[in-house]
């Protein structure tokens, strides 16, 4: 790709606005708008400030818009390249019209995500922060906005950083063994490298595991909610959607058997999936709900088991336990409904979820007053977060990609220490641990020959 053209393209979304941005980039950004610009006097746009002026069409010299056009000087823009951003008003017409006009004068069309490609090509930010970026636009709820603001300020890259510097340490003093061995540098010993690689596997663990909760974080999760028909299923939907602010931009789906909505909890993006009643089928019609329900539990990431509080004996009560039988290794919440009912119906069937059953404590709620419900909530968050809450200050894993690579590199670094005990050639371990690097390098986009370089020749002593 050239970097040494100029790029332009509107930046606002497609269709009308009170205003829309043209952005654009490179070495000819600020001439190209100027010379579309009259701005009372002033013939050049002024680094870091903006200036108030006409649009003027080249042919009939005409006014079209009154716009005003911000000038980011080289290096401190978002490409670090000069980049102009002008304003006009929103109109599709006028915003193309100014694309038209640049690319008369010399600019092309920005391919998609060019802007970041170049702030990231020239080292402004690294992939990752790239990614971020894309990641803030695309978040369906503050917290996933500021998940991705923490990331673009490079909290991904902190957390590899001290990692990738011990490897970048090892390989170092390997290398040095082999290259300088006739100059009295000791070659480390196998324990000590098995244990230099333990301290860089233990964090890559770490950080692999976050990536459950990334995940959970940017795609969010599908929760079903299930138990035998009338148990309340339904109302508890309603009360989480009603309590949760819908997602906007999510698409509720809604089918025969199945309602799903979603809805934030916790920032979280949480498509909640209400099933038809689970029972043992009794007709044709009956068991394809069933099977739906059936199909929506294996899909789902958490399960919501209903029982009904008012049930405390007979086949209902026999098939809710059979219910938790069934959902025994799924993440799975239980919930006593109808609280404001029957009041017993807790001793009961916490005292047989403890004993028959070595269940876990249910939480119990009502849809009618309402009790319950944050607890619920509170619940299905404690759930998700696992033991990784900790990690939410610090950087995780939120996409396939990072987590790829991460999982590239603790399988090197596994290769080069089963190879230790092995007595195999240094030269061949390094190979694992380059390999390790080279996949921790990828998920930031940095490349690192020269780190090693200064590395020997910097931090041993060995110029003699
Ligand atoms: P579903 O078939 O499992 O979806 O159950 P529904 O949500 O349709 O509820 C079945 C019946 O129980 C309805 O008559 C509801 O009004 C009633 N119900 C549901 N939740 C509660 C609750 O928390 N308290 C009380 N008192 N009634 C409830």
């Amino acid at each position: 790709m050239n970097l040494d053209d100029t790029i332009v393209a509107i930046a606002t979304p497609a269709g009308r606005g009170g205003i829309g941005v043209v952005r654009i980039s490179g070495p000819e950004a600020r001439s190209i708008a100027q010379s579309m610009l009259r701005m009372g006097g002033v013939s050049e746009l002024q680094a870091n400030r903006a200036h108030f002026g006409e649009l003027i069409d080249n042919v009939s010299g005409e006014r079209i818009d009154e716009v005003v056009a911000t000038f980011f000087a080289k290096p401190h823009s978002y490409t670090t390249d000069d980049v102009v951003e002008i304003s006009c008003h929103g109109s599709p017409v006028v915003l193309r019209h100014v694309v038209e006009m640049s690319l008369a004068r010399g600019a092309r069309l920005a391919e998609p995500g060019e802007f970041t490609m170049r702030a990231f090509l020239n080292g402004r930010i690294d992939l990752t922060q790239a990614e971020a970026v894309r990641d803030l636009i695309e978040s369906q709820t503050l917290y996933q906005a500021q998940v991705a603001a923490r990331q673009l300020e490079g909290s991904l890259s902190k957390r590899l950083q001290p990692i990738k510097q011990k490897l970048v340490e090892l390989i170092a003093v390997m290398e040095a063994g082999i290259d300088f061995a006739e100059d009295d540098v000791s070659v480390i010993p196998g324990e000590q490298i098995l244990a230099r690689i333990a301290t860089i596997h233990g964090p890559l663990e770490q950080l692999l595991a976050s990536f459950a909760f990334g995940k959970v974080v940017h795609e969010g999760l599908t929760l079903a909610i299930v138990g035998r028909p009338n148990v309340g299923k339904s109302s508890l939907f309603n009360r989480l959607v009603e309590h949760e602010r819908a997602i906007v931009t999510a698409t509720p789906g809604t089918t025969r058997d199945l309602v799903s909505e979603t809805v934030s909890i916790g920032g979280i993006p949480v498509r909640l999936v209400d099933t038809a009643g689970i029972r043992t089928a009794l007709d044709e019609a009956e068991s394809i709900g069933i099977r739906k329900s059936m199909e929506a539990l294996v899909d789902a990431d958490v399960v919501l088991v209903v029982l009904d509080l008012t049930t405390t004996s007979g086949d209902d009560f026999e098939q809710d336990f059979d219910l938790i039988e069934k959902t025994r290794d799924r993440a799975r919440i239980l919930v006593g409904s109808k609280a404001d009912l029957h009041t017993e119906g807790r001793g009961i069937i916490t005292k047989r979820l403890s004993t028959d059953s070595q269940a876990e404590p249910g939480v119990f709620t009502s849809a009618i007053t309402g009790e319950g419900i944050d607890q619920l909530r509170e619940t299905i968050l404690q759930l998700v977060r696992g033991d990784t809450g900790v990690q939410q200050e610090r950087g995780f894993l939120t996409n396939v990609r990072q987590h790829g690579l991460v999982q590239n590199a603790v399988e090197a670094l596994n290769a080069a220490a089963a190879a230790i005990p092995l007595s195999t050639p240094h030269e061949m371990i390094l190979l694992d641990l380059y390999n390790a690097l080279h996949a921790l390098d990828e998920i930031t986009g940095a490349t690192t020959a020269d780190d090693i370089l200064n590395l020997i020749f910097g931090t041993f002593c060995i110029g003699k």
